[in-house]
């Protein structure tokens, strides 16, 4: 793997949504249910799987992830000539590689009176009473552009598919939704975008970094 591609990983990686998809969902009023993942134990209410329902994270591609596959296309085409940057499938797309496991930690234990709380006891008070959510495993998103490079004088080409990363989530954050495919999905994404789009220009105003650093040795 090269520099600017260990980079983009890394970038990738550090990737966090601008918008849930109920916040922008609910600025745009579009009234489409989401939901998250049952909770542990209760089976997944579906006949898609998760995969196939998962909405990809809001994120924000139009800086520096950009710039840096850009860049990367310099080491996946070699023979790219100088300042021709091959057509790019804006944004990347997400698929959901993993959709995690999560569960409820068992209660704290006094060492005297298990979990019974009992009046007066100095370790029993200073237990939690809150459940506790253990994550056992992240949710994994992974990225892929497509990428159309034509060599001079062939000018046909075809559109190859880049993986560009993979961005960790807390399962409990993965939303999921029926409505994503065909027409009213697409108009469902286009809607979104422009709210988060709209959104990020709002953060970097107000001095949110939301771009990875500049690739390195340029
Ligand atoms: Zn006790």
């Amino acid at each position: 793997m090269g520099e600017i591609e260990k980079e983009l990983r890394w970038a990738v990686a550090a990737l966090r949504p601008v918008l849930s998809w109920e916040e922008a969902l609910a600025r745009v009023g579009m009234g489409v249910e989401v939901w998250h993942h049952p909770e542990p134990g209760v089976e997944w209410p579906m006949t898609l799987p998760p995969e196939d329902c998962a909405l990809p994270p809001l994120m924000d591609w139009s800086g520096g992830v950009r710039r840096l596959v850009e860049a990367a296309c310099r080491e996946w085409y070699p023979w790219l000539e100088p300042g021709t940057v091959p057509a790019l499938e804006w944004p990347p797309r997400g698929s959901l590689e993993d959709s995690g496991q999560w569960d409820y930690a068992d209660p704290d234990e006094c060492a005297e009176h298990g979990d019974e709380r009992s009046v007066g006891c100095a370790e029993c008070e200073g237990l939690r009473d809150e459940v506790q959510a253990v994550v056992h495993s992240p949710a994994v998103w992974s990225w892929h552009v497509n990428v159309l490079a034509a060599s001079s004088g062939d000018s046909s080409g075809t559109a190859e598919s880049w993986l560009l990363g993979t961005t960790e989530f807390d399962p409990r954050e993965v939303e999921y939704c029926l409505v994503h495919d065909g027409d009213s999905g697409a108009l469902l994404v286009t809607t979104v975008s422009r709210v988060v789009a709209e959104e990020a220009d709002r953060r970097r105003r107000l001095g949110d970094d939301l771009d990875p650093p500049e690739p390195q040795g340029r």
